[in-house]
């Protein structure tokens, strides 16, 4: 399973009426959107999804995964995350056919016949994304050490408030 690449380009309304299947995965790389959210644009995206027409419309139903790289919110370090999405679209050109889709699928505008099937996916595993993610078990990222370590170079005489001050001395009346 997941062997054979995904195709970058599919037209939903003919792969709708041929019931067509996406099956495989596609190198992280090529959701440029998705890969900018994480720390390194190695890794894949896996996709089992599947097309037919309903009431006239086309339809995508199926589910996507990608493995990612994250930063871990407690030691900054890069974390494996897996981003698992049920999908369940409807394709749509108009806003009145927007309007008429059930609640249970979420809307695809179609500009074009065709379309990078990477922006869809992207779409929806973008949003999966945890807001924060974390190692199971790590150290924290030493914050306050760093900020010492800044503090004590800030401590350093800095010649121009030590004019400041001189000249504060002379002007003070006696
Ligand atoms: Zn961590």
């Amino acid at each position: 399973m997941f062997e054979h690449p995904l195709p970058t380009t599919i037209k939903p309304v003919k792969l709708a009426r041929q019931e067509g299947k996406l099956i495989g995965f596609m190198p992280l790389k090529q959701l440029v959107n998705l890969a900018a959210d994480c720390v390194s644009d190695q890794g894949r995206v896996e996709a089992d999804l599947a097309l037919k027409m309903e009431q006239a419309r086309p339809e995508l139903h199926g589910s996507a995964s990608a493995d990612v790289k994250l930063v871990c919110q407690r030691c900054l370090e890069p974390v494996d995350v897996r981003v698992e999405v049920k999908i369940a679209l409807g394709f749509v050109q108009t806003e009145a056919q927007m309007a008429e889709l059930p609640e249970s699928l979420e809307p695809f505008m179609l500009e074009e016949e065709e379309i990078p099937l990477a922006e869809l996916l992207e779409q929806e595993l973008i949003l999966a994304l945890p807001i924060v993610a974390y190692h199971s078990a790590c150290e924290p990222y030493p914050y306050e050490g760093k900020e010492a370590a800044e503090a004590a170079v800030d401590e350093k005489p800095n010649p121009f408030a030590v004019l400041e001050q001189l000249k504060g001395k002379t002007n003070k009346p006696d």
